[in-house]
């Protein structure tokens, strides 16, 4: 995946739109740390729907390892840093994006 060194973006300190610039960083784990994390089991729970009877789609018991379970992965989560010029605090996306490896400019980042 290719991205630009330098891009416009919407800084929520400064409240309006400055130059950022790109950068990456591992996704951050669910943890003990980050008890409500995206995609967390309290998350879920807090918010309800982790409750009662039945799988609900994804929360259910998984069927024998080799029906669900791949080859390992050749692609990492990267997550991507967009840093304000103007008052220099850092911006993550919101989710990660799944790739193998991150053009920023000229730069590589696996
Ligand atoms: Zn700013």
């Amino acid at each position: 995946m290719k991205l630009p060194k330098e891009t416009k973006r919407y800084c929520p300190k400064c409240r309006k739109h400055t130059t950022h610039k790109v950068g990456t960083a591992k996704q951050k784990a669910r943890g003990a740390t980050r008890p409500l994390s995206r995609g967390s089991t309290m998350r879920a729970k807090a918010r309800g729907v982790r409750s009662g009877s039945g799988s609900h789609g994804k929360w259910g018991s998984k069927p024998a390892v080799a029906k669900w379970k791949r080859k390992t992965k050749t692609t990492k989560r990267i997550a991507i840093e967009y840093k304000c010029n103007e008052c220099k605090k850092v911006h993550q996306i919101s989710k990660a994006i799944r790739a193998g490896r991150i053009e920023i400019g000229e730069k590589v980042a696996k």
